[in-house]
């Protein structure tokens, strides 16, 4: 037998899924040495998971690639609720906004997860060496416990088995239904012409097949999915609710009378159960059923026998559903039937070296179309913290944040579906003496109120040394410590200054022009993701003598060599490398130009010259409007600081008049990288 090759890499991320490919993507863009290993050949091509919330539309977005699925996507506008009436026939009873709006510049979508990994796929090739190296599975892990808390350290040793393109296969069902065979999603999928360079790459699998390797990672990320073969290794567990429900999907392109069959709708029927009917791109139609509400199916274990499941018995379920409707298809694209427990991670890592993602820390059924999002979002807090930690640019305290905010989230997403199951599932009342039945009214109420929780846009993380606001770690109820690593810098945002900026909270986005070109930009398009934290000064009315001041004061501060900018931005780095210092007054634009405001927000390079993108105007644009950010944000002409983390996410907001506390803020978590006394003058032509 050979010698077995070692070597070591920063991050080692195990699963190409949904979160498994966030986390590349962010190592991709920060530039960091990743590996990502897949025990499957291929990625998906057709079903699993399909609805993206509009928060991970603006995600994907601030990625570049938002627009792919923007412009692929079947776009969910309308939510129709059918129930029974007073015959037992079943009506539409109401109409809803899918996505409620105003919340966001996107509405929610639906496109498979097959055509989501793409354009990650995609990203990541363009942005770095990174590539997903399929048929690939760990097979041992070990971590040196007494070097956790080096930076320099590998203390996580993995050992990688490649395996043969027969095991790195996933059986295909090829069922009959309607005297159809459902083929191998490779072949049928009218959107996969550009996964060519994947079936070639699949099979040179096994030129490698049989061999070992071993690798040192500084961290490891488990997104291996919901049998987490990771999650296992940490002997970390999931808890939760253990009564299952079994669900049944199709996938179809639906002949029928239901006239609503293009909308999204949740069916109650009077008594053969409920159907969740979402319309997908191609003309294809996801019919979600609950096959049974026990999740007993006549074995002792109390789990359900899925090898009776097949489509044409979900196909019979839609049918008893929809009556008098009448439903049927020429082509199915893929089905499934899944039993899904309502489960988290009681940690979500150990020693903050090696993380679990996804659903590999947390499982819950799909109605409200959260799987892929909640995943995807897990690592996205994640990436840009680990790629901040890999550089030395922060310390590694702020791992911690991830269990405090990511866990709750996930707690949150349990409770929401098990309210959402109870009441999706439940058979309709037949009058408010109907105790046993659910009430129409509570499940439309739920609905709307769920719209805001499934869009994403509620999350609110707590109080932690990258989220300055009152609170503690207590009470964020994991017992998680995040507080500030020196209790000198703890800073509080002052919360009453600006009504629509919650701390904790995604920064809205609304539109502001370019001062020097007056072009219209929405907020977020000037935060894309790419590892930087952003301070924003909004300057209010800087022809007012009060805020001029304010603001050549604030630059001075901003300016000086003891500042943020100038201990934090590692030598030799580019002047907005780790930090931007972004304005946006509301003077009126043609007032002023460019050259009229601080250095520190037109940094000056030797090569580039003056750096023309860093000042925006809240004024009336020629072809699209007036943002109103101001208005809409709820900024005080007095002006404010906010600052911005990597994710979008608001860390602080604060007083123009104490810019010092910026260099507080970032004192309690950032690496000095080079001594005051060396610093120049950062980004300012001196
Ligand atoms: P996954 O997408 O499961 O990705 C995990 C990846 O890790 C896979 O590529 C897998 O091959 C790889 N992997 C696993 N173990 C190892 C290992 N030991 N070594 C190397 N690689 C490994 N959600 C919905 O919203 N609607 C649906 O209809 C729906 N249907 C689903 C049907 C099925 C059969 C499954 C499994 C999931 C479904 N989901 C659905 C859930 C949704 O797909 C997930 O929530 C989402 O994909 C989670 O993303 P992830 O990256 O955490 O995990």
């Amino acid at each position: 037998m050979g010698v077995i090759p070692e070597s070591n890499v920063d991050v080692l991320i195990v699963g190409a899924g949904p979160a498994g490919l966030m986390m590349a993507t962010w190592m991709a863009k920060c530039g960091i040495n990743a590996r990502i290993v897949d025990k499957r050949g291929t990625k998906i091509f057709n079903g699993q998971a399909d609805g993206l919330q509009c928060r991970t539309l603006e995600i994907l977005d601030s990625l570049g690639f938002g627009h792919r699925a923007w412009r692929e996507a079947n776009h969910m506008l309308e939510i129709c609720l059918w129930n029974p009436d007073e015959n037992g026939i079943i009506r539409r009873s109401d109409r809803i906004p899918d996505t409620i709006p105003g919340i966001s510049r996107f509405q929610q979508v639906v496109l498979h997860q097959g055509r989501i990994e793409r354009f990650f796929l995609d990203s990541i090739a363009e942005a770095s060496e990174i590539r997903v190296e399929r048929g690939v599975m760990p097979s041992s892990l070990k971590i040196d416990e007494s070097a956790v808390e080096d930076d320099a350290a590998y203390p996580i040793t993995i050992t990688l088995r490649h395996l043969t393109e027969e095991e790195a296969t996933p059986k295909q069902s090829s069922t009959s239904a309607n005297g159809q065979s459902v083929q191998d999603g490779l072949f049928r999928s009218n959107l996969a012409k550009d996964d060519t360079q994947d079936l070639l790459d699949a099979s040179k699998i096994n030129a490698k097949a049989n061999s070992e390797e071993v690798i040192h990672a500084k961290y490891m990320i488990g997104a291996d999915g919901a049998h987490s073969w990771t999650r296992n290794q940490i002997g970390l567990k999931l808890e939760g609710d253990s009564t299952d429900y079994i669900w049944g999907v199709l996938d179809i392109v639906p002949i029928t009378d239901f006239p609503d069959i293009r909308m999204r709708c949740a069916i109650h029927s009077a008594d053969c159960g409920s159907i969740m009917v979402i319309p997908r791109e191609n003309k294809l139609v996801r019919l979600y059923i609950q096959l049974t509400t026990t999740g007993k199916t006549g074995d002792n274990s109390g789990r359900a026998d899925r090898s009776k499941i097949n489509p044409q018995m979900i196909l019979e379920s839609a049918q008893r559903i929809l009556a008098p409707y009448k439903i049927t298809y020429r082509k199915l694209d893929w089905w499934t039937a899944y039993q899904i427990g309502q489960r988290v991670g009681t940690s979500f890592s150990v020693h903050e070296r090696v993380f679990l993602a996804g659903d590999a820390v947390h499982t819950h059924s799909p109605k409200a179309g959260q799987g892929m999002n909640v995943s995807m979002q897990d690592s996205f807090n994640l990436g840009w913290k680990i790629a901040s930690v890999v550089k030395g640019h922060a310390h590694r305290s702020i791992l911690k944040t991830y269990q405090s905010e990511r866990r709750r989230i996930a707690q949150d997403l349990i409770a929401f579906d098990h309210k959402f199951s109870r009441l999706f599932s439940g058979r309709p009342a037949k009058d408010v003496m109907d105790a046993e039945g659910i009430s129409m009214e509570e499940f439309k109420a739920a609905f709307e109120k769920g719209n805001m929780f499934a869009s994403g846009i509620a999350v609110n993380y707590g109080a932690s040394a990258i989220v300055a606001k009152e609170g503690s770690s207590e009470e964020q109820g994991d017992g998680t410590d995040v507080s500030v690593a020196n209790a000198k810098h703890r800073v509080i945002s002052d919360q009453s200054l600006c009504a629509g900026i919650t701390v904790g909270m995604r920064i809205p986005s609304h539109k502001v022009l370019s001062q020097a070109d007056a072009r219209p930009w929405h907020l977020h398009e000037v935060l894309p993701s790419n590892g930087r934290w952003r301070v924003i000064v909004f300057a209010g009315n800087t022809n007012e003598d009060r805020q001029r001041d304010k603001l050549w004061k604030l630059s001075e501060v901003f300016s000086a060599p003891n500042s943020f900018l100038s201990l934090y931005t590692p030598k030799g780095a580019r002047y907005d490398g780790v930090f931007e210092v972004l304005l946006i007054h509301n003077a009126p634009r043609q007032s002023v130009t460019v050259l009229d405001f601080p250095e520190v927000f037109r940094p000056y390079d030797e090569i580039d010259g003056w750096d023309y993108n860093k000042i925006f105007v809240d004024d009336v644009s020629y072809h699209e409007g007036f943002g109103n950010i101001y208005g809409a944000l709820g900024i005080p002409q007095d002006g404010c600081i906010v600052i911005v983390r990597p994710d979008q996410y608001v860390s602080y907001v604060g007083s123009m008049e104490k810019p010092a506390a910026v260099n507080s803020f970032f004192a309690g978590f950032m690496k000095g990288q080079q001594a005051p006394d060396e610093a120049q003058t950062n980004g300012t032509k001196v």
